[in-house]
């Protein structure tokens, strides 16, 4: 079943003009009326007069999140407040979070989106979708939510957390379907498996729609058996709208719609564009977006892409799993964390100071665990135990803030952590995908 045949098989050179048209038009736009993308297209000496092919996308300059950052909170956008009908607000590099604003178009784009990638992963109405992704300033919770009401599906909105109850409702309302990360699932059937219940055996779910962290094919195939679904890939990131692209029923990468988004892979060193099956940096332009545009938008992300026609008779563009990061972002619980925020942090804590700590990650029982250990100030050492958890308890307080994960703080003696000539390595990252 598709959602939109028209579109979804659209021959590829079809295609390719309407991406031309796109984003010749974006272009246009953004020169005449965004200051940000008028003085970047000057410095890179680019006029709209030099893009007369699709292939000269690649004279125009990037984008990195620290453009986000440096524009913070709202200057890159290209609508007013009064056109805005949302905002989202995602993990910044620093302190600062960054903010994503949406028109009522840019609404409906992401909701088709997903009403298209959700209808690929055989789901329609008479399916029950329980959407265990956070609800509020994340995506992931009401991107999915619309993009399930849109095919017909009834949602049950149950966000994170409360997993015991969320296991009853699936059996009693009988969720045919899940959203969530992928490690929350697999948390998910432990938890179910201690109540006596098995997710194969017991509930009506067959399929899983997961993403928002990085996963293997091998945890898909121990899903599969052990909870007896179909588990599905989702990909995007808040600045693309949020989870957006899924994989189709044949599960052999996702599908990133042309009309939307305009997708090359370079070489994160160099910023050169590779050919396809070449692993390297995703760079997203994104065609249509009114209220916070995207042009070659450098997400960070390492995959390869495949332009050949899918088994499914989806003619655009595949991506294949994430394969890492080119920065040193690290996502806890689906939520994007930089070791630059924790510095950040701890920076405006006297006692610690970020000058001294190591981040350790691991999986314990299915869930992401974040220990810091914390060296402290010669000056605020101190032996009585009672001021020592204070710190300790301000530390994780402001860490939580912050981060919006619970991090673990062990604070340590001053001096007893490593030193580093050269590059740090703060972060140790035991888990295993
Ligand atoms: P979201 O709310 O969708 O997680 P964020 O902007 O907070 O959006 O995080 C986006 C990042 O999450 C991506 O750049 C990528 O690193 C990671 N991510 C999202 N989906 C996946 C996925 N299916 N596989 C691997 N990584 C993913
Ligand atoms: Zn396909």
């Amino acid at each position: 079943m598709k959602w939109d045949p028209r579109i979804e098989e659209m021959p590829v050179e079809e295609q390719k003009r309407q991406q031309y048209r796109l984003l010749k038009t974006l272009v246009c736009r953004l020169y005449a009326f965004s200051p940000f993308y008028h003085n970047r297209m000057k410095e890179a000496k680019v006029h709209p007069d030099d893009i007369g092919s699709l292939a000269d996308v690649q004279k125009l300059p990037c984008m990195f999140k620290r453009d986000l950052r440096d524009n913070y909170p709202d200057r890159l956008f290209t609508a007013s407040q009064e056109e805005l009908v949302r905002y989202h607000v995602s993990s910044g590099t620093t302190g600062k979070p960054t903010v994503v604003g949406y028109t009522a178009p840019d609404l409906e784009q992401w909701t088709t989106s997903l009403a298209r990638g959700l209808t690929s992963c055989g789901l329609g109405r008479g399916d029950i979708m329980q959407v265990s992704y956070g609800y509020g300033l994340f995506t992931g919770g009401l991107g999915l939510h619309y993009g399930a009401e849109r095919i017909g599906a009834t949602v049950l909105p149950s966000s994170v957390g409360n997993t015991e109850r969320q296991i009853e409702l699936m059996q009693d309302l009988h969720s045919t379907a899940i959203a969530c990360t992928p490690s929350y699932l697999l948390h998910m059937g432990e938890v179910a498996e201690k109540m006596g219940v098995s997710i194969k055996n017991d509930t009506d779910l067959k399929v899983g729609v997961l993403g928002a962290e990085p996963w293997s094919e091998r945890m898909r195939d121990h899903m599969q058996q052990w909870l007896g679904i179909k588990a599905y890939n989702i990909y995007g990131t808040s600045e693309l709208s949020g989870p957006m692209f899924t994989d189709c029923s044949e599960q052999q990468g996702v599908h990133i719609w042309s009309d939307m988004a305009l997708i090359e892979v370079l070489d994160p060193d160099t910023g050169e564009v590779l050919p396809n099956g070449e692993k390297g940096e995703l760079t997203i332009t994104m065609l249509q977006k009114e209220a916070l545009p995207m042009i070659r938008y450098r997400i960070g992300d390492i995959t390869s892409m495949d332009e050949s026609v899918c088994v499914c008779g989806r003619t655009h563009p595949r991506i294949d799993r994430i394969q890492g990061r080119v920065d040193d972002m690290l996502i806890i619980r689906g939520i994007n964390v930089f070791p630059s925020q924790i510095e950040h942090t701890l920076l405006s804590i006297p006692e610690v100071g970020g000058q001294n700590f190591m981040i350790i990650v691991d999986r314990k029982k299915n869930l992401d665990t974040l220990l810091l250990q914390v060296e402290l100030q010669s000056g605020a050492f101190s032996d009585k135990i009672n001021d020592l958890m204070a710190i300790r308890r301000k530390v994780e307080y402001r860490l939580k803030n912050a981060l919006n994960v619970a991090a673990e703080v062990e604070l340590v003696e001053p001096g007893s952590l490593p030193r580093f000539e050269g590059k740090s390595k703060r972060v140790i990252d035991k888990r295993v995908l």
